[in-house]
C-alpha cells in the first residue's frame, strides 16, 4: 500500500503542478481550478489514498460501480462527481450519492435527478453536458446537447427546485485541436451564464488536455490516467 499512495502522490504532485504551470501561463490563480480526480475502474482503497493525499473531489462515470464506492467511502470528506452516461431511470439513484452531476445533456434526466435529491434532502449540483463535435460528425458518439439545446435545458435545470445549475462540462473531440473545441464551450458557458450568473463552472481538460482546457477558463480538470495509471482498455 506505501508503494501504491508513493505513485500516487508523485503523480497527484506532477498534476498539481501541470496545473499552477498552466493557471500561471494564462496569469490565473491556482486557486481557480478544481482538480477532480476520475476514479473509475480503481478501487475504493485507492480513493482512500487520495483522500489522504488532499483530494477532495472524486469522479466516476458508472452508476453501480460510483455507488458502491460511495458508500465504502462515506466516512471521507469528498465530494462525488458523476461524470458518465446517463441512464433515466438511474437518474434518481445516482442524485442519492452523487454531490454532483456533470453529464446532464437531456431534459428526460430532470426529474429523476430532483426525486433523488428531494428524497436525500439537498439541493444537487447539475453542470449541462455540451457536445463539441463539429456539426455533422457521427463518428464519436460522445454525449451532451447541441449547444443550441444546451443553454434551452440550463434553462429548465434552473428552474427546477431541487437542482442548482452549476455551469457547464465537455469532453474534447477525440483526435482534434482540443483548444478550439474548448473555445466553443466558452460561448456556451457565457450563454449559460445568462440564464444564471450563478452558473461560473466550467468543466473540461482531462489528463492529456488540461493545460489547453486551463487556457481556456476552466474551472475544473477532471484528471484519470496522469494520477491513477492507465486503465484497462474501454475506459
Ligand atoms: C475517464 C474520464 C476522464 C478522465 O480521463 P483521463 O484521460 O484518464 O484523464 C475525464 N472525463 C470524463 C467524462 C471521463 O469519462
Amino acid at each position: 500500500m506505501t508503494a501504491r499512495r508513493d505513485e500516487l502522490a508523485r503523480n497527484l504532485d506532477t498534476v498539481r503542478g501541470r496545473i499552477a504551470a498552466s493557471c500561471d501561463m494564462a496569469g490565473r490563480s491556482a486557486d481557480e481550478v478544481t482538480l477532480t480526480v476520475v476514479t473509475k475502474f480503481f478501487p475504493a482503497s485507492d480513493v482512500r489514498l487520495l483522500a489522504g493525499l488532499g483530494v477532495r473531489h472524486v469522479g466516476e462515470n458508472r452508476h453501480q460501480e460510483a455507488q458502491t464506492k460511495a458508500v465504502e467511502c462515506s466516512d471521507l470528506d469528498l465530494t462525488w462527481h458523476f461524470i458518465g452516461g446517463l441512464q433515466s431511470n438511474k437518474a434518481a439513484a445516482v442524485a442519492g450519492y452523487a454531490d454532483v452531476v456533470e453529464s446532464v445533456d437531456r431534459p428526460k434526466l430532470l426529474r429523476g435527478l430532483a426525486k433523488g435529491a428531494r428524497a436525500s434532502g439537498r439541493r444537487l449540483d447539475v453542470l449541462v453536458q455540451v457536445d463539441l463535435d463539429p456539426e455533422g460528425s457521427t463518428a464519436s458518439g460522445r454525449a451532451g446537447a447541441a449547444r443550441e439545446a444546451a443553454v434551452d435545458l440550463a434553462r429548465r435545470v434552473a428552474e427546477t427546485d431541487a437542482l442548482r445549475l452549476r455551469g457547464v462540462m465537455a469532453v474534447a473531440p477525440l483526435g482534434q485541436e482540443p483548444q478550439a473545441a474548448f473555445e466553443k464551450l466558452r460561448e456556451v458557458a457565457e450563454q449559460v451564464r445568462l440564464v444564471d450568473p450563478g452558473a461560473t463552472w466550467v468543466s473540461a481538460g482531462m489528463s492529456n488536455d488540461l493545460e489547453a482546457a486551463v487556457r481556456t477558463g476552466a474551472t475544473h480538470v477532471r484528471i484519470g490516467s496522469a494520477v491513477l495509471g492507465s486503465r484497462p482498455s474501454g475506459g
